[in-house]
């Protein structure tokens, strides 16, 4: 690297802090469209030969897929997604059936141009991805691990990496996930909302394939979800043909205690979740667990600066929306960053990041309210609650236009104005 005396100033429209999933996907899809940029990461992005499965998995939005699509990411995927056909949202308690009140979502009613509902992504495929295609595009140059500062004026941003160059970009985008130096930089106040829940995470291998079913149990003490992946070839020995994500809530004390199970037990906890539906379970790759809270920036904007991701705000993951608010964050800056450029306008200008802020916050806002409202309501186990809900799970099943408008928003096809 170079000394910092004799360092050159590089020139970009846009400095992304944060190659993280949403950091690096907005970089791929300015870069596709010839938009000088720079991303940053304080961390060393990971070899990009294909790492150890490792049970973690994003379910990836059907209004997500484009900006992995135009950010030429989708095609580099290394593992092929796994479709998500059907959801099926269940009340029940554990190691009981599911109740017989239930909703049933199959991606073909939410309209003619409806796909599947989305697709199960490894994680460890979306790094492989990003990392084999942000070296690759000639409007991008990445540093990483790099450590850099900022400085921010009404005419544009310095930042200067340290034993690296200076660049003089037109915007800089905070997507260093939840802590975010430069929002807490920017003096933008959180909110924040603590669950007391930890989300645990893992893989399953089972005996009977999914059909591409995805199901969402809630039990009182938080919310289990199945996801269906696709097929595995190194997850296990000799490959696993039927593999699904667990995702699954429970208060933080009981977490502790699953996660501290041999595998045996752990499996056994999962089936009395699941269901014997898809046959015999066991855990493949690691387990994860994660403390759960939601939080939103209450600006998204200031000064030559726009947060995107788990930067601008953090929801509960009982609807596997975090990342694809992320993403719709990433589609929505490109899309006006983008249309700058090209008109010749500046991509930083208070009046486009505004914009920015008009079409992102009240539909973040919109999801955080709903997932935070659906684990209040589900993570119950009074009986005049469990009443109301399961007669109001069997009007939703039974209200088409109502059932049409909750399958748009969990595909990310529906949007506020903005
Ligand atoms: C239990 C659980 C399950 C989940 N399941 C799903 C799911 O199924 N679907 C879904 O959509 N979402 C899910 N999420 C949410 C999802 O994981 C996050 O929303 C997503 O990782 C956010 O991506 P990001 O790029 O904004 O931030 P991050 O993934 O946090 O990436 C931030 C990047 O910035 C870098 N960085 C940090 N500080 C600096 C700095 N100072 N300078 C430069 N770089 C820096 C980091 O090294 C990192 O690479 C889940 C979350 C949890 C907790």
């Amino acid at each position: 690297m170079t000394d910092t005396l004799t360092a050159p100033t590089l020139t970009a429209d846009v400095c992304i802090m944060g190659a993280g999933p949403v950091g690096g996907a907005l970089a791929c899809r300015l870069a596709e469209a010839r938009v000088s940029t720079v991303v940053i990461d304080r961390a060393a992005l990971p070899p990009m030969a294909h790492p150890a499965f490792d049970g973690r998995a994003y379910a990836i939005a059907a209004g997500s897929r484009p900006l992995l699509d135009l950010g030429g990411l989708w095609g580099k995927l290394p593992e092929p997604p796994g479709p998500i056909m059907d959801i099926r949202v269940t009340d029940g308690r554990i190691g009981r059936p599911a109740a017989r009140l239930h909703l049933h979502f199959d991606h073909r009613e939410a309209g003619e141009d409806a796909g599947p509902f989305g697709w199960m992504v490894e994680a460890r495929s979306l790094r492989v991805a990003l990392n084999a295609h942000m070296p690759t595009l000639p409007a991008l140059r990445v540093f990483a691990p790099a450590e850099a500062t900022v400085e921010r004026t009404d005419d544009g941003a310095t930042i200067r990496i340290k034993n690296g160059p200076t660049i003089a970009a037109r915007l800089v985008v905070a997507a260093e996930g939840r802590q975010s130096p430069l929002r807490q930089a920017a003096g933008i106040p959180v909110t924040r909302l603590p669950y007391h829940q930890t989300g645990l995470v893992c893989a399953i291998s089972h005996e009977r394939p999914h059909h591409g079913l995805a199901l969402e149990h809630f039990l009182p003490s938080g919310p289990f979800a199945q996801l269906p992946m696709a097929a595995s070839a190194d997850a296990e020995a000799g490959g696993a043909p039927n593999v699904s994500a667990i995702v699954w809530t429970e208060r933080t004390a009981m977490a502790e205690r699953l996660m501290a199970l041999d595998d045996a037990r752990f499996n056994r906890e999962i089936a009395r979740r699941l269901g014997d539906h898809l046959g015999a379970v066991h855990v493949i790759g690691q387990r994860w667990s994660y403390p759960l809270s939601a939080m939103l920036a209450h600006r998204y904007v200031d000064t030559r600066l726009a947060l995107a991701g788990d930067a601008a705000h953090g929801i509960h993951p009982i609807a596997g929306q975090g990342l694809n608010l992320g993403f719709r964050d990433a589609i929505a800056l490109a899309d006006l960053v983008i249309e700058a450029v090209e008109a010749g306008a500046d991509p930083g200008s208070s009046a486009l990041l505004a914009r920015y802020q008009r079409r992102r916050r009240p539909d973040n806002m919109l999801m955080l309210a709903m997932t935070d409202g659906l684990d209040r309501l589900f993570s119950t186990d009074r009986r005049a609650i469990r009443l109301a809900r399961d007669l109001g799970i069997a009007a939703v099943h039974r209200a088409t236009p109502l059932k049409r408008l909750f399958m748009r928003q969990a595909m990310g096809l529906s949007r506020l104005a903005g």
